[in-house]
């Protein structure tokens, strides 16, 4: 039997239960029981969360780089020591298969240990002067306490991206992550205070979004916003860090495109294809979603890819056979529900799935719609869900003019032998990461994020610290 954590706000080093709060039940996704209840901070919550980030933010920006980064990285190793602990918060409150959330955690951790390392390497320059008597130093500082808002689809390595970055840069941060997965953040933030983070600097609040995102982006503390979620939710973010003039970083939606062309590898681009696109039941953003491939090699790949479909094992994600789990919510089985009745009605052929699984909780069939008329919805938005589409194309000049359609431009992914398809390809698309032969690309050395409405500004890579930073020059006679 697996115990669920107790849940709380974080707020000026102090874990703070419900104690009279309004609260909002956590279920687990593969049965539909609830798993807790989490408090949502009040109007007074987030004024003291804001003062702790305000008073902490000094100490924390002037502490030595060294020190700053002996905490990440305990932090890092805390992590990993607990682990399987926070992976079975992680699966019985987000649904994914045990072994994913193991790896996401210590790719959580692993980020954490990357910032650390760049806490050390913020520098600056000396520019030499036009007049004589005068040094000129270009200084990198610390831009100022942050408000970081994170989905539930990963609830360690969204947090983490941010978390690890901001703290690096000798950032305060008060973390709102999403209420339907909050124990693993919670987690996270547990390391950071057993390490020696000292209290204020982090933060971890739940509540109503709306209000809780209201009321710290317009609060003069706020220096900085970041956010991982959905395009609308983005859209309403950006306009609340404009009023204040506050830069804002966004990682949004995608609609991942795979070109694949006649002379690929079919075997990998299909088996790995399906993997790919039904891991984490489709809830993620830079999965690959529409799978485009070469009319001559149209048919054979779609065989390969419903065999591979129909070879995974769906289930509750604390089985050691699952390879999918439940969608996270009721909300997201209603909208892939309606996705597929919409594309069948337009005339797309169901070839695997389709259905939602007659079982307790969230449970939808991983779903293979061919032939998709352009008409469908799901030609327009991001299918998060556990859903592939797949249509033919002739030319590589088609191919890359429908993987550009759409406004988001995440990821994208194509396969071919080719050396000159693959040259092409990689600068024609318009993706901020690009997969060419394989779906598996990120890593925490590289830049990670969109471009267009998939949003702005990368979180991982030597980039990532850059946005909590803030330039000023010195020029002194
Ligand atoms: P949503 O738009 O209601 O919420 C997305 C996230 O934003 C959640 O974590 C939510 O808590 C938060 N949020 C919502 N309103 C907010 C507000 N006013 N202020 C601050 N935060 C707010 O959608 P949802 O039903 O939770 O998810 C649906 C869609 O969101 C998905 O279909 C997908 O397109 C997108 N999504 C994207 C990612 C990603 O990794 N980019 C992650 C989760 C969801």
């Amino acid at each position: 039997m697996h115990t669920y954590d107790p849940l709380y706000l974080f707020i000026q080093g102090r874990w703070l239960g419900a104690d009279g709060r309004d609260t909002a039940a956590v279920v687990n996704p593969a049965s539909g029981a609830v798993l807790g209840r989490v408090p949502l901070a009040t109007a007074a919550d987030l004024d003291l969360a804001l003062d702790g980030a305000r008073d902490s933010f000094d100490l924390w920006r002037r502490t030595a780089p060294a020190e700053r980064a002996r905490v990440l990285h305990a932090a890092a190793a805390l992590m990993r020591q607990r682990a399987a602990h926070i992976a079975t918060q992680l699966t019985l409150e987000e649904g994914k298969p045990l072994a994913e959330s193991r790896d996401e955690v210590l790719r959580a951790a692993d980020y954490f240990d990357w910032f650390a390392g760049e806490a050390r390497r913020i520098d600056g320059r000396v520019v030499p002067a036009n007049r004589p008597g005068v040094q000129q130093l270009v200084k990198r500082q610390a831009i100022g306490p942050v408000a970081a808002f994170t989905p539930w689809n990963f609830p360690a390595i969204t947090p983490a991206r941010k978390l690890a970055a901001a703290l690096a840069a000798g950032c305060s941060i008060i973390l709102k992550p999403g209420e339907e997965s909050p124990a693993t953040a919670l987690a996270l933030a547990r390391c950071l205070d057993d390490a020696g983070l000292p209290k204020g600097v982090l933060q971890v609040v739940f509540g109503v979004p709306d209000m809780v995102s209201a009321r710290l982006i317009a609060s003069p503390v706020i220096r900085k916003v970041t956010f991982t979620g959905s395009v609308p939710v983005g859209r309403l973010l950006s306009e609340r860090a404009a009023a204040g003039v506050k830069p804002i970083t966004l990682e949004l939606g995608g609609h991942g495109p795979v070109l694949v062309f006649d002379d690929a590898d079919l075997d990998a681009a299909a088996s790995e294809g399906a993997a790919s696109r039904f891991r984490g039941t489709g809830q993620i953003c830079i999965a690959p979603t529409r799978f485009l491939v070469q009319r001559g090699a149209y048919h054979r790949f779609t065989e390969r890819f419903v065999a591979a479909t129909g070879r995974l094992v769906v289930g509750d994600g604390l089985d050691e056979a699952t390879q999918v789990g439940p969608l996270a919510n009721p909300r997201q089985l209603a909208k892939i529900a309606a996705l597929v009745e919409d594309a069948v009605e337009q005339g797309a052929r169901v070839l695997s799935g389709g259905r939602r699984l007659d079982r307790p909780g969230y449970f939808y069939a991983p779903t293979v719609l061919a032939d998709v008329p352009m008409s469908a919805r799901i030609m327009h938005e991001e299918p998060f869900g556990p859903i592939a589409v797949l249509r033919p194309f002739d030319t590589l000049a088609d191919g890359l003019a429908e993987a550009n359609r759409l406004p988001y431009a995440l990821s994208a992914y194509a396969f071919t032998r080719d050396a000159r398809t693959a040259l092409d390809v990689g600068d024609g698309l318009e993706a901020g990461m690009i997969g060419i032969n394989q779906y598996r690309m990120v890593a925490t050395e590289l830049p990670f994020g969109g471009m267009q409405e998939s949003g702005h500004g990368s979180e991982g890579g030597a980039e990532g610290i850059a946005h909590y930073l803030t330039n000023k020059f010195i020029s002194q006679i």
